[in-house]
This record gives C-alpha cells, sequence and structure tokens, in this order.
C-alpha cells in the first residue's frame, strides 16, 4: 500500500480477469481511482463491490466501435479526466498459420489491434488538451520476438509495438507517455488454449509467472519522474529462453 498515485485517474481494460486486474488491483494500492473496462459486466460489478470505493466499473464491448469512442467521456462521468489508460485487453490464438481459422483470426486482430488503437484513439484529445497523460499498453514479448507457435498472436502484437514507437514520439511533446509491458508466459485463463502438455511442461520447469508481476512492473513505468520513459519492458520468467 502506498501512495504514488493519489489523486490519479486510471482506467484499465479487460480489467476483469488476469493481468489487467492485477493492474487495477496494485493502481488502486497506490492510491488512484481506477475505472475497470471489460465487457464482463456481471464480473466487473462483483470485483469493484469487493475493491471498493475507487473502483469503477465501465461495461464496454471492445469490438463495438461507438462504445470504444465513448470510452473517455465513460470515465470522465464516473471518475473525473483519465490521467492513466492502460490498453490491456487482448485475446490469444495459437498454432500453425496454415491450420488457423481466419474468422478467429479476425476476432484477435479486432481486439489486440484495432480495439487497442481506437480506445487510445479515444483518450488522446484530452491528454493532449490537459497537456499531460500515460499511456501503457500490454503487449507481449510476443511483440519483440516472433514465436513460431503463434504467429498469428505475435503479429497482433508486432502491431502493438509498431503503433506505440510511431505515437510515442508524436504525443511526447504534448507532456504524455506511451510505454509497454512485454510479459513472457503468464498464469491467466488467456493461457486456457495452450496444449495440456505444454502448460504442463511449463509448470514444471517454472516459467509461468504470476499477474502481479506485470502489476509491479507497471506501477514502476508509471512511478518515474514525468521526463522519463520506460519504452519497452520485458518481463520473462528465468528460465525462458526465446
Ligand atoms: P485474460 O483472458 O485473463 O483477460 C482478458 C480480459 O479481457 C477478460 O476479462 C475479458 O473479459 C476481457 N475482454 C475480452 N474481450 C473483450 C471485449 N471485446 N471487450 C471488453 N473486454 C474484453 O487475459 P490476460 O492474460 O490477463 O491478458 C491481458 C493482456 O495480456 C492481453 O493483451 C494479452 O495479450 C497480454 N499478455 C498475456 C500473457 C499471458 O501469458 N497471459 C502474456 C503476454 C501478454
Amino acid at each position: 500500500m502506498g501512495d504514488q498515485l493519489k489523486g490519479k485517474v486510471a482506467a484499465v481494460t479487460g480489467a476483469a480477469s488476469g493481468i489487467g486486474l492485477a493492474c487495477a488491483r496494485a493502481m488502486l494500492a497506490e492510491g488512484a481511482t481506477v475505472v475497470l473496462i471489460d465487457r464482463a459486466a456481471d464480473r466487473l460489478q462483483a470485483l469493484c463491490d469487493e475493491l471498493g470505493p475507487n473502483a469503477k466499473p465501465l461495461v464496454v464491448d471492445l469490438l463495438r466501435g461507438a462504445e470504444v469512442d465513448g470510452i473517455a467521456q465513460g470515465i470522465e462521468d464516473l471518475a473525473g479526466p483519465v490521467d492513466i489508460f492502460h490498453a490491456n485487453a487482448g485475446a490469444y490464438i495459437g498454432g500453425p498459420a496454415a491450420e488457423g481459422d481466419p474468422d478467429a483470426w479476425d476476432r484477435m486482430l479486432n481486439l489486440n489491434i484495432n480495439a487497442a488503437f481506437r480506445s487510445v484513439r479515444a483518450v488522446l484529445p484530452g491528454m493532449i488538451a490537459r497537456k499531460t497523460g500515460d499511456v501503457i499498453f500490454t503487449s507481449s514479448v510476443a511483440g519483440v520476438v516472433p514465436v513460431v507457435w503463434e504467429p498469428i498472436y505475435t503479429a497482433s502484437k508486432f502491431a502493438v509495438q509498431a503503433f506505440l514507437h510511431a505515437t510515442r514520439r508524436q504525443v511526447a511533446p504534448h507532456g504524455i507517455r506511451m510505454g509497454a509491458v512485454l510479459p513472457g508466459p503468464v498464469v491467466t485463463a488467456l493461457l486456457d488454449d495452450w496444449p495440456k502438455a505444454k502448460m504442463e511442461e511449463a509448470l514444471a520447469n517454472g516459467s509461468l509467472m504470476q499477474p502481479t508481476e506485470v502489476a509491479d512492473a507497471v506501477i514502476f513505468m508509471l512511478t518515474r519522474p514525468r521526463n522519463v520513459v520506460i519504452r519497452d519492458l520485458v518481463i520473462l520468467p528465468n528460465s525462458v529462453d526465446l
């Protein structure tokens, strides 16, 4: 518990589970008011009831463009203008490209790429007007290293990195910091799609991390002096060789 984010309004997408929930909890513990954004309405409400009055639920389906475009106003109505926006929501599909289901790819790419960019587009004008803000993406180590067993997911996270690097320098003169946390494998529902044998091997090798490891890294990024940005923070289990 601390007060390093006291007075800040933060918003996290995909906050009803896994990494997003851990990040929301960590931001609350540092004193921020946190808007938890997810499409899982019941889970979101139950979590906010548990997390206390500084946790505010905002139900958004990130695959619906009009809902995403209203995200900045939705955050402001609940908590005030957003200081910290964490574009975290994402999905995962593994397996060889030749065996893929292109409709499932479309859904994943729409979430991992289009919804992430569109939600950031929604919050940037306010941050530019206020001359301050932090935007963080949950990317992946697959955003910097092509992972052979997950080519489409890898492509989605490379796109996140490209958007971040191109946009960061454009918004930096407006006092906005933009960075990404790039985790290796983390124990969340996202890995439900992993083959059983691969999961058992990873657990046996100690090569899975907890969502709190990512949340600690995000708090570190957010609490640097404002003239410093942590742009790409890769977090790996020490046993992983990528
Ligand atoms: P998760 O499945 O536990 O959580 C994802 C959340 O996103 C869920 O609460 C879900 O309801 C929400 N969501 C999904 N579709 C949505 C939509 N259309 N609109 C609104 N909300 C939606 O997954 P996670 O592991 O916590 O993943 C979070 C991020 O971390 C993703 O971007 C993922 O790519 C990234 N990541 C995960 C791992 C890992 O190993 N788990 C590793 C690296 C990066």
